[in-house]
């Protein structure tokens, strides 16, 4: 069975429902627009598709199945303080399916301008780390525990960054890393809880469900003591062979 209904107004319609209601396209707003010229054949099958299809915002978001979908719902969060003071809200980078996923802290300026992590000088040196290992940020995929810059780049203390923080658990969940880099403290502590120091754990192993976290010195950090550049090089070799391994046991199967 077909129905008819012209570009134009199919596009008229989903847009003023879209903005009204979500992306809900009730049978009767498609049925009244009917053999006009320039009428294009939607079959039925199609409309209950575009009825089924489901918006996520903030309310539903937890049930986002995909990053975009996920990104759209929270995009416009204003659930802490820092909601207000954001020019972009900073979701993340790379790739979807990444098995190797980096955790920074929050946005800084350069990223708040821009709506992507780590592209100030923090960022560049994050490249350079990356590539010493034979990776970029296409490959792996890159999310801060905050989305919306801290004025002033502090610190976000732990009752900041609670809030965002299942927005990054859900960012875990849809993209399933085998490993994760934790960029100094803040992301450490998000997941791992405040008793977790940098200082003491930097280098180790430790697993999040199954996911195998290494956390390291922040890349800020390292450009105010260079010194420390030679225990992040370790950590990352380490996390290097790691992921050689899990390849080549994927290989061996
Ligand atoms: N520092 C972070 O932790 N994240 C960024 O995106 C930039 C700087």
């Amino acid at each position: 069975m077909k129905e008819l209904i012209t570009k134009k107004k199919f596009k008229e319609l989903f847009e003023y429902i879209r903005n009204t209601e979500g992306d809900y396209l009730p049978l009767q707003f498609i049925q009244k627009s009917k053999n006009k010229k320039g009428t294009i054949e939607l079959p039925i099958q199609n409309k209950v598709n575009i009825e089924q299809q489901q918006t996520f915002n903030l309310y539903n978001w937890q049930e986002a199945p995909t990053l975009r979908e996920l990104h759209q719902a929270i995009k416009d969060c204003l659930k802490c303080k820092y909601g207000s003071t954001r020019n972009k809200f900073v979701f993340g980078v790379g790739n979807p399916n990444a098995d190797i996923l980096l955790i920074g802290e929050a946005p800084g300026a350069d990223e708040d301008l821009k709506g992507e992590p780590f592209v100030g000088k923090a960022g560049q040196l994050l490249d350079k780390i990356l590539a010493a290992i034979k990776l970029d940020r296409n490959t792996v995929y890159i999310a801060n525990v905050v989305k919306c810059r801290p004025p002033g780049n502090k610190t976000p203390e732990e009752s900041d960054y609670l809030t965002c923080l299942p927005y990054l658990l859900k960012q875990i969940e849809l993209i399933k890393p085998k490993f994760i880099l934790l960029l100094g403290a803040v992301a450490l502590q998000a997941l791992f809880g405040k008793s977790y120091k940098i200082t003491q754990w930097r280098g180790k192993v430790i697993y999040y469900n199954d996911i195998a976290a290494i956390p390291t010195y922040h890349p800020a950090y390292l450009l105010r003591n260079p010194a420390a550049k030679k225990e992040v090089w370790e950590d990352v070799q380490l996390l290097q062979k790691m992921y050689l391994d899990y390849k080549q046991s994927l290989k061996d199967k």
